[in-house]
């Protein structure tokens, strides 16, 4: 079975010796969330997601959900630890005080939401969703409904789910159907049908809270045309009790290739009675609020999983001996191919780490800073990095568990060792959220464009600050500044050619984005060789500078083959008569 260990070592040495998150506490509000209590409080949780969360997630994967009688049945134990989870306050913990959280930093949530999507991914969709639901109800809701909802969301007793998705409507939400006709008494009647909704219908909380994109019946046609509301499993009484059972109900269940312990429901609204959230027709806005943060969140399962599978390839391939290595050593380990294999999944996963810890970093600025500049750059940073660590930590984490599977041999592919688990629960996180196609657009078309192009403008810089002067970590800082130029030349390259042939942005969008993020990941590298050239602790110097050196000449180069692929012509390929494929 895949085992579990939460890489506090690693963790704090990326928020305190990298990032410095020790500035959070100097931000109003957050005094006491130092360095020291942060640490804390994740060596607590750690304790917690090892012991309870870790060993269910083979029962998750093996039972999974079903649906029996018209409910659906969780795997055994998960309802208990969901309610274990949330009474010790850790959906909340993020939240704001004055609705029952706890009103610590973002970045403290993701960062136990990092190991609770090692530990078990499919337990982390109940939570995320559940605070994404809130932050979108914190956001657009009108008192009335925050009153109603956000203090029992806050805390994780009720939880919440985000209805986009129709048979029709998946990728384009233009073409979402459902229909929400106004009542007498300012409420409004849903129908319609949704499909692929995470913990649509369960009993493990006492109510359910749909966030649900539809269409009013004067609405201008498109997304302009969309509006979102909230529609209670139960609806809500005036004093806070729950009343009768509203008409939005589960039709089946999914049978899916991964993360069997979460389910995803069909939901049939029949004239369910639902709430507006918002102004009328301002419902992508609205959504995009949940979908921003759910994006994020979706990037922390990735990083989860890059984590899960390479601890486990790194503990196998220090036990398992098979065959004498060049240099006479017995276990794997010595062989240099799985050493290429380890170095490459450490590599991306540590580098993954500080990009996905930076971003919520920048949450907490763009939301905290008593600074407006301060806050506009944080929010920058934010929108431009969500498509990378969206798309980019998913991409790896699936394909990190295959190269798991690897080093685990024959072994890996058979079910009790639990790793061609990984790769299965990993694909899905490409697929949600914004398939990572929509991601690789969402950074062409809208990033690189947003406020004539200030969001690479910055980054760029900041980079490149960072990498001026070259002795010691020359070795990194020079590659890196090449792959800087390499990117940012086709950054202009694409700013321009997408006005006149979209089809070559839309052709090399994915390659851009892989591209981009491994700038970025150069970047971490090089803080990280910095932050490790003197370190007191020998092993972690000798594993950073190592794995720096690997990142500087097997990975970096690749940005400028990806730069050079993607400036060639999308012509031919695109006017491919399609029924030649
Ligand atoms: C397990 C699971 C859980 C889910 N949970 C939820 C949930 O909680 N709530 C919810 O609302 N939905 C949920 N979904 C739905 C999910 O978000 C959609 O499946 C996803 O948005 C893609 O839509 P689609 O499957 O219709 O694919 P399509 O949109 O048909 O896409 C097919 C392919 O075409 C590409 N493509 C489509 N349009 C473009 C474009 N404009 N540019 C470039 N490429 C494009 C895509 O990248 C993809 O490769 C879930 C799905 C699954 C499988």
């Amino acid at each position: 079975m895949a085992t579990y260990q939460a890489p506090l070592r690693e963790i704090g040495f990326v928020l305190n010796e990298v990032l410095g998150v020790g500035r959070l506490a100097r931000l109003p509000g957050w005094e006491e969330a130092t360095p020291e209590t942060l640490s804390g409080i994740f060596e607590e949780a750690a304790r917690f997601i090892e012991e309870q969360l870790a060993p269910l997630n083979k029962t998750c994967d093996e039972q999974g959900c079903r649906w029996e009688n018209g409910e659906v049945r969780v795997p055994e134990g998960l309802a208990e630890a969901y309610r274990n989870y949330w009474q010790a306050g850790w959906v909340g913990l993020s939240n704001p005080v004055e609705f029952g959280g706890q009103g610590l930093p973002y970045l403290a949530s993701k960062v136990i939401g990092e190991m609770v999507c090692s530990a078990n991914v499919a337990f982390e969709l109940y939570v995320g969703l559940t605070q994404d639901c809130f932050e979108a109800l914190l956001a657009c809701a009108n008192d009335e409904i925050k009153r109603t909802y956000l203090p029992k969301l806050a805390t994780g007793e009720w939880t919440g789910t985000m209805c986009l998705t129709e048979p029709q409507a998946g990728s384009d939400l233009a073409a979402v159907k459902t229909k929400a006709t106004p009542n007498a008494d300012g409420t409004f009647s849903l129908e319609g049908a949704k499909i692929f909704i995470t913990s649509g219908e369960h009993s493990m909380a006492d109510n359910i809270v749909h966030f649900v994109l539809a269409r009013l019946p004067d609405s201008p046609p498109g997304v302009k045309g969309l509006s979102t509301f909230v529609v209670p499993k139960f609806l809500v009484n005036r004093d806070g009790t729950l009343g009768a059972r509203n008409r939005v109900h589960c039709t089946s269940i999914e049978h899916k290739m991964g993360m069997h312990g979460s389910c995803t429901c069909s939901l049939a609204f029949e004239g369910a009675r639902g709430w507006m959230v918002g102004a009328p027709n301002t419902g992508i806005q609205n959504m995009f609020v949940m979908m921003n943060l759910a994006r994020i969140m979706v990037g922390y399962q990735g990083l989860g999983l890059c984590e899960l599978a390479t601890q486990n390839a790194i503990r196998y391939a220090l036990e398992r001996k098979q065959g004498k290595a060049f240099d006479g050593g017995e276990t794997i380990v010595h062989h240099p191919d799985v050493r290429r294999m380890l170095l490459y999944m450490k590599a991306i996963t540590e580098g993954a780490r500080v990009m996905a810890h930076e971003t919520a970093l920048h949450v907490d600025l763009a939301h905290r800073h008593p600074d407006a500049a301060v806050r506009e750059q944080a929010q920058d940073w934010v929108e431009l990095c969500t498509p990378l660590v969206k798309a980019f930590c998913t991409d790896s984490a699936f394909e990190l568990g295959s190269l798991a599977v690897q080093v685990y041999g024959g072994h890996g592919y058979i079910r009790e060792h639990g790793i061609e688990q990984i790769v299965r629960d990993a694909k899905i996180l490409a697929l949600y959220e914004g398939t990572n196609g929509i991601q690789a657009m969402d950074l062409v078309r809208r990033k690189l464009m947003l406020h004539g192009g200030r969001l690479p403008q910055r980054f760029f810089a900041r980079v490149r600050g960072e990498s001026t002067g070259d002795a010691p970590l020359g070795f990194i800082a020079k590659p890196l500044r090449q792959a800087l130029d390499e990117l940012e030349a086709t950054t202009h390259w694409l700013q321009e050619s997408y006005k006149t042939c979209p089809n070559d942005a839309g052709f090399g969008a994915a390659d851009f984005l892989r591209a981009f993020a491994l700038t970025y990941l150069g970047y971490n590298w090089l803080r990280m060789a910095k932050a490790a050239a003197n370190h007191p602790d020998a092993g972690l110097r000798e594993t950073k500078l190592a794995t720096a050196q690997f990142f500087a000449t097997r990975l970096l180069p690749q940005v400028a083959t990806l730069c050079a692929n993607l400036r060639h012509s999308s012509a031919d390929y695109m006017k491919l008569d399609a029924r030649n494929f």
